[in-house]
């Protein structure tokens, strides 16, 4: 089967190798029907030293059952699933509690050997716990927006949640990735009056006001700062949607949240502190957030896209077919894709 690895920066690759297999009763082995690349794939897409073994990639996909393990019960060949970036095994107390990401068995695609999502076919651990049946057929327009219950859909909707977004609230949203567009439209959902996103792309800006932005703060730094200030009555927002996971998105976000307001961030961190020094504890603001127990969320978004309310798959502004999956990570890395799709 083909599988997406990275050798290095700028340097993804697709290589054949040996076609995904059972190696536990509780796994099922899917075969790809689309994947995706995400935001994080980025993440050492830039720096990695050069290697002679690959990093298997992906973590987002849509496929159909092809071998179900002796012990999978609620599943059978022929399904179509939804893949959550992570797999859980459904019977622990994290799991009981949808707190999926602190799993006790949890397992993570492509570290075990092998491919991981961006490929063929995937090994799925713990298949009861981790997939959800998709009630369409593989040939559904609808395909993409529920490929975002993989990840990004999952992830905004968890800062709206983190950050107790409630109607009739003032909302920013910091980052128009997919993920940030993805929270314009939980806070959406959850009924905000106002919602501010943070953009200086007109594409992404555009895709944000149909997501429900009602503002756009393009400026960066201070001016941005200003300029959420003015939009707000010079208080800031009550409830800050943190998507970016950089130091300047963090700063940003304390800056204009509203005393007694609160963060919800889902950013992958790459900061090692965050400023609650005197003048913010003097705010009262409250931080919250993580990782995003995306298998949690899947059955309440999942009737929004089948029933037409959310049109998510819109961040997927790009479509490449598995051999050309590298024009998809250049793409966003030049940031002219906010998300590629990749059939196969
Ligand atoms: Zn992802
Ligand atoms: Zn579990």
């Amino acid at each position: 089967m083909k599988a997406t690895f990275l050798y290095g920066a700028n340097d993804v690759r697709v290589d054949q190798i040996e076609d995904a297999k059972i190696l536990k009763p509780t796994d099922v082995v899917i075969r790809t029907v689309i994947a995706c690349v995400c935001g994080s794939d980025l993440w050492d897409y830039y720096s990695k030293a050069p290697d002679t073994v690959g990093v298997a990639k992906g973590h987002e996909v849509i496929g159909i059952i092809e071998t179900a393990g002796a012990e999978v019960r609620n599943l059978k060949s022929g399904d179509l699933v939804v893949v959550p970036f992570v797999a859980s095994c459904g019977f622990c107390d994290y799991c009981k509690a949808n707190q999926q990401t602190s799993c006790r068995n949890i397992e993570f695609f492509g570290h075990g050997g092998g491919g991981a999502c961006q490929a063929e076919m995937v090994r799925i651990p713990w298949a009861d716990g981790t997939l959800v049946k998709l009630p369409v057929d593989s040939n559904s327009e609808l395909l993409p927006s529920l490929l975002t219950l993989s990840d990004v859909l999952g992830t905004g909707y968890h800062a709206a949640k983190s950050a107790q977004v409630q109607a009739g609230d003032t909302v920013v949203v910091v980052g128009d990735g997919a993920v940030g567009l993805s929270a314009v439209i939980a806070a959406k959902k959850m009924n905000a009056e106002k919602i501010i996103l943070m953009s200086r792309h007109e594409s992404r800006s555009k895709l944000g006001r149909e997501f429900g932005a009602t503002e756009i703060v393009s400026q960066r730094g201070e001016d941005g700062i200003e300029a959420i200030k003015e939009l707000t009555n010079g208080d800031g927002a009550g409830r800050v949607l943190e998507c970016v996971g950089t130091q300047d998105a963090i700063d940003l976000s304390i800056a204009v949240t509203r005393d007694y307001g609160t963060i919800g961030r889902v950013g992958a961190a790459q900061y090692e502190t965050v400023p609650l020094n005197f003048g913010t504890i003097m705010r009262n603001i409250g931080i919250y957030g993580g990782v995003a127990p995306v298998r949690a969320y899947i059955d309440e978004l999942m009737p929004d896209i089948l029933e037409g309310r959310i049109n998510p798959g819109k961040v997927f502004d790009l479509s490449v077919k598995i051999d050309e999956i590298a024009d998809g990570y250049k793409a966003m890395a030049d940031r002219t894709a906010i998300k590629a799709l990749v059939t196969f």
